[in-house]
């Protein structure tokens, strides 16, 4: 690695399985030198995160619940007992998957409200309760679709929460900036993930996009880890609020090319 992220601390929020986003991420910036702490949903994943965070002699915080606010306290309570913070990733979203398929119209208050608060509120309670410990200064990523910006097939009530994700971090950037903490989005392409998995037509969308996009290939998390790793060093020290897109250019796409296949 570059050593570009050395004796930075870090925070992963959102790593399942070694599919996850959260993964690609933690492994680059592992790469490049930052010290890391992982956090995992409920005891099914504790067993899938551990030997992940061991790969990376990253520590384990706890469960860490984002509609939970004790398990929330907790981990925050840990993380500022083990000193600073320089930068975090919420890789973390939901909905009901009844939800993630058919007419976006039909989605009930309910799994409005639901989906909303785990991936939109959720980065901005992190926010909030991380400033406080990224003394001298830091980075804040998450992780968005192109579902915000454009209608896409069965994306629904997410597409909704990632337009809101995405306003909310330029709120964050400018609430945040005087302290010297910059907060930024990338927009992924499709990558086949357990959160994925949940969206009616999922393969049909990964291979629309392959066929489609600028470079004719999805993305893998290695590509989103590697973006990440200039958006949480000080190589980009001068990007904040802004919602950078890996997907091989498929956002810049306004028609399917006459030499693309055919799904
Ligand atoms: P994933 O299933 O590996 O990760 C989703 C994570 O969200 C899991 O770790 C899960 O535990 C966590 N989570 C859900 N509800 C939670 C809650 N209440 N409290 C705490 N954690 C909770 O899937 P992924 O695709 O790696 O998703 C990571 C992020 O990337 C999400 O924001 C997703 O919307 C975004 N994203 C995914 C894609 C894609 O195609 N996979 C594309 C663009 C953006």
């Amino acid at each position: 690695g570059s050593g570009i992220l050395a004796g930075k601390r870090g925070l992963i929020l959102g790593v399942a399985n070694n599919r996850s986003i959260a993964w690609g991420i933690a492994q680059a910036a592992r790469n490049h030198g930052a010290s890391l702490a992982f956090t995992y949903q409920g005891d099914a994943l504790r067993k899938r995160v551990e030997p992940l965070a061991a790969s990376l002699e990253a520590e384990v915080v706890g469960h860490c619940d984002v509609t939970d606010p004790a398990s929330m306290d907790a981990v925050f309570e840990t993380i500022a007992q083990g000193g600073g913070l320089d930068f975090l990733v919420h890789a973390i979203a939901f909905s009901d998957k009844n939800e993630l398929t058919g007419r976006y119209i039909e989605t009930s208050a309910e799994n409005f409200a639901k989906s909303l608060m785990i991936s939109c509120y959720s980065f901005t309670d992190i926010a909030r309760r991380a400033e406080p410990l990224m003394k001298n200064g830091g980075s804040m990523l998450t992780l968005t679709y192109y579902g915000a910006e454009k209608v896409m097939p069965h994306y629904n009530v997410m597409g909704v929460a990632k337009a809101a994700l995405e306003a909310s971090v330029r709120y964050l950037a400018a609430d945040l900036g005087p302290s010297d903490i910059r907060v930024n989005a990338l927009s992924a392409g499709p990558i086949k993930t357990l959160a994925a998995s949940g969206i009616g037509d999922f393969r049909y969308i990964l291979k629309w996009n392959e066929y489609n996009a600028p470079m004719r290939r999805t993305v893998t998390i290695e590509d989103v880890g590697n973006a990440a790793a200039y958006l949480l060093s000080p190589l980009s020290r001068s990007v904040t609020g802004e919602v950078h897109h890996v997907d091989s250019g498929y956002h810049v796409v306004g028609m399917k090319a006459v030499d693309a296949p055919d799904i």
